[in-house]
């Protein structure tokens, strides 16, 4: 997944011509090199150029023969000039000439095929006249330089670039490995891909599990930093469900697959974090565009510097001029800003990541960066989602005791097959109790409740207003905490209330998110308000509004957007999908695994605490200035040389400043970027 193939060059070994707008027939040329061509990408900087894929050996023949020519050339240059031994010119010439081939074909290749395409502003042709320009007026150690140093610089940005793509992939630590399994009763070594539902994997002390599945047998202290960004371990015991990407730090585990590699929750975590190179930031998108512009006018001001001067205020001077307006025309290659700006943004993706927060682009991080407002939900966001029960009232049901165990069961049954959390926590409590019940035609009322047909009869269970809805005559509970009420159609039969409390570190994120610039809290909740007043109140969240269906969250959304704030979601994905997509950045609490909040979200918080939100807050603002610190650098540096090519104060070094005004920058930019990487921990 890692590095795209942008483009090979492989002009060198293969003497006939390659079509490197289509795939490539490998072992064709029989050059014996990696082809390994995917798609045709153009870089944004338009040098058509492969950043990425390097090719070694390739490399050391240029360099050394290349290298060895342009030596040679250059000691019979200065030895013809100072007339110590009578060579012609030529000679010192044709070794110029021989360098520059070696070197420079496949750069000439190239310009020539951008040019064909219609890619006349691409780095190569920038190259390719800076050097024949040189040669025209003279300078042929220039000319050649220009083009060997070109060639080292874009293999040294290459080798940079995989480099630290590879260390961002290495740090997340999700990399799968192999697996012992017992299949007929023989323990067998597979790769992940090669394991199927059912098989029963053994993790021992250092291993990680790459399926998600279940212990079957042992105990172990796990650690799931990987997936959640927290290094407490936890403890693991039969039964219990172990995700893939979890290490086993202490203890042996026999744990059967519950999913298929490409299903399990590592996978999933590795596809986002390869999309998101896709989802291309504003800064990135800004840059290609720019790229377009920027190129061409960088041209007419060399051609400008080569042009006016010699004609108008210093006539007849063109060597001087020339040289100068070619200096301006090697320094201006917008490469640095091009290739270093995703890989900032992909280290402040990794960086999260890392920490457990997993963000689906870069305009997702430079959102991140931005947002003012933060919304959140209630259940499970800023509570725990653990209800726990309170007490129970019974209305004209055939509850024999008065434990009961009739309105219980059917409550639990009807709420089987509900995700909600509050259907979860029911079920832990009284799901034994329906444990016998037959259920049928389960159904969902998002923000109401649910309804179903139990042992054949329908029966509805949820708040307010599902009753208002079936036009029931209910009777409101007095007691504090979140009323389920539950019944059939012709009848009121009861209802039981559950409490939620709030997460610990609720309070100590929303205090950390004003502190860093979110200035704005909100929660919105389908529940009672004056609940949800107590939970925003302990938690010190600003404004609440309570008893919203999920569309009348959307709308609240959509009203702080009109006034202009640029809106964080935080929710768990249940009921509220609709408002993680229409929020600027929809965060989901989606718990290790929850597909539909993966899904839904522009980023997911693994660990399921708020405080993961001032973590990602502080990576993200550090990416995007890292980001604006490149593109005011490359962009500074590039104007002073161009401006002191123009004016002349570099003399004979304007040729050999340019290139590093060229390479230098981008590599200087490309370690800038890594910066993305260091997550300093404030506690
Ligand atoms: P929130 O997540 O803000 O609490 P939801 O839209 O998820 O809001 O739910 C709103 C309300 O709808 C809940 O407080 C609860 O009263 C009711 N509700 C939703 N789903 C269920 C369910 N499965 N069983 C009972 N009540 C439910
Ligand atoms: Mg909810």
């Amino acid at each position: 997944m890692a590095e795209k193939n942008k483009h090979n060059e492989c002009s060198n070994c293969c003497e006939h011509h390659h079509n490197h707008e289509h795939h490539h027939e490998h072992g064709d040329c029989g050059c014996g090199h990696d082809h390994n061509h995917h798609e045709h990408h153009h870089d944004g900087c338009g040098c058509g150029h492969n950043h990425e894929n390097i090719n070694k050996k390739d490399f050391a023949f240029k360099v050394i023969c290349g290298g060895l020519f342009l030596v040679v050339g250059y000691i019979l240059n200065e030895l013809g000039e100072r007339t110590i031994i009578n060579i012609p010119e030529f000679i010192a010439l044709i070794c110029f000439g021989i360098s520059y081939l070696i070197v420079g074909f496949s750069i000439i290749k190239e310009a020539v095929e951008g040019v064909i395409h219609g890619d006349v502003f691409n780095e190569n042709v920038l190259m390719v006249i800076a050097s024949i320009g040189a040669f025209a007026v003279g300078e042929y150690t220039e000319g050649c330089a220009v083009m060997f140093l070109f060639t080292i610089g874009e293999f040294l940005q290459g080798l940079a670039v995989s480099k630290s793509r590879k260390s961002i992939k290495n740090m997340l630590e999700l990399k799968p490995q192999e697996t012992t399994v017992i299949r007929d009763g023989k323990e067998i070594v597979l790769k992940p891909e090669e394991l199927k539902i059912g098989d029963l994997m053994i993790i021992k002390p250092g291993e990680k599990t790459d399926l998600d599945g279940v212990i079957v047998e042992g105990n172990a202290e796990v650690d799931m930093k990987a997936l959640t960004g927290e290094s407490i371990p936890v403890s693991k015991t039969a039964g219990d469900e172990l995700l893939a990407g979890s290490v086993v730090i202490d203890g042996a585990v026999t744990v059967k697959a519950t999913k298929e590699y490409k299903d399990s929750t590592v996978a999933k975590i590795l596809d986002m974090l390869e999309d998101s190179e896709d989802k291309k930031s504003n800064a990135e998108q800004f840059i290609r565009r720019f790229a377009r512009v920027y190129t061409p006018i960088v041209c007419a001001v060399a051609l400008a510097i080569i042009l006016i001067p010699p004609l108008f205020f210093d006539k007849g001077n063109w060597h001087e001029w020339i040289y100068r307006g070619l200096s301006a025309l090697v320094v201006s290659c917008p490469c640095a800003l091009v290739i270093s700006i995703p890989l900032g943004f992909f280290g402040g993706i990794g960086a999260c990541s890392k920490e457990g927060i997993l963000i689906k682009g870069g305009n997702f991080l430079e959102a991140l960066a931005k947002v003012d407002t933060g919304v959140f939900d209630k259940t499970g966001t800023i509570t725990s989602g653990k209800f726990e029960y309170v007490q129970c009232e019974c209305f004209n049901c055939h509850c024999s005791d008065n434990q009961h165990r009739e309105l219980l069961k059917i409550i639990a049954a009807c709420e089987r097959y509900s995700t909600h959390p509050l259907a979860k926590s029911i079920t832990l409590a009284f799901g034994h109790y329906a444990d016998e019940c037959e259920v049928k035609d389960a159904k969902n009322y998002a923000g109401k409740g649910v309804s179903a047909v139990v042992d054949g009869v329908k029966y509805y269970v949820g708040n307010e207003k599902l009753m208002k809805e079936i036009g029931i005559d209910f009777k409101e509970t007095k007691s504090i905490g979140t009323a389920v009420y539950c019944c059939s159609d012709d009848h009121f039969m009861g209802d039981i209330v559950f409490a939620d409390i709030i997460k610990q570190d609720s309070k100590k994120a929303i205090s950390d998110m004003h502190k860093l610039g979110i200035h704005h809290t909100v929660m919105l909740t389908g529940d009672k308000q004056n609940i949800a007043e107590d939970v925003a109140k302990k938690a010190g969240i600003d404004a609440v509004y309570a008893k919203l269906l999920p569309d009348e969250k959307v709308n609240k959304v959509k009203e702080l957007q009109a006034q202009g704030k640029s809106v964080l979601y935080t929710g768990d994905g249940i009921n509220d999908a609709p408002v993680l997509a229409q929020a600027d950045l929809g965060i989901a609490m989606g718990g290790v695994g929850s597909d539909v909040a993966i899904e839904a979200s522009d980023m997911v918080i693994m660990g399921d605490s708020l405080s993961k939100i001032p973590v990602g807050r502080r990576i993200a603002r550090k990416t995007v200035r890292i980001v604006h610190e490149n593109i005011i650098f490359s962009l500074l540096v590039k104007i002073l040389i161009i401006i002191g090519c123009a004016v002349g104060i570099f003399d004979e070094n304007a040729m050999w400043l340019a290139v590093f005004g060229d390479v230098g920058v981008c590599l200087i930019a490309i370690a800038n970027s890594m910066r993305t990487l260091i997550v300093r921990k404030k506690k």
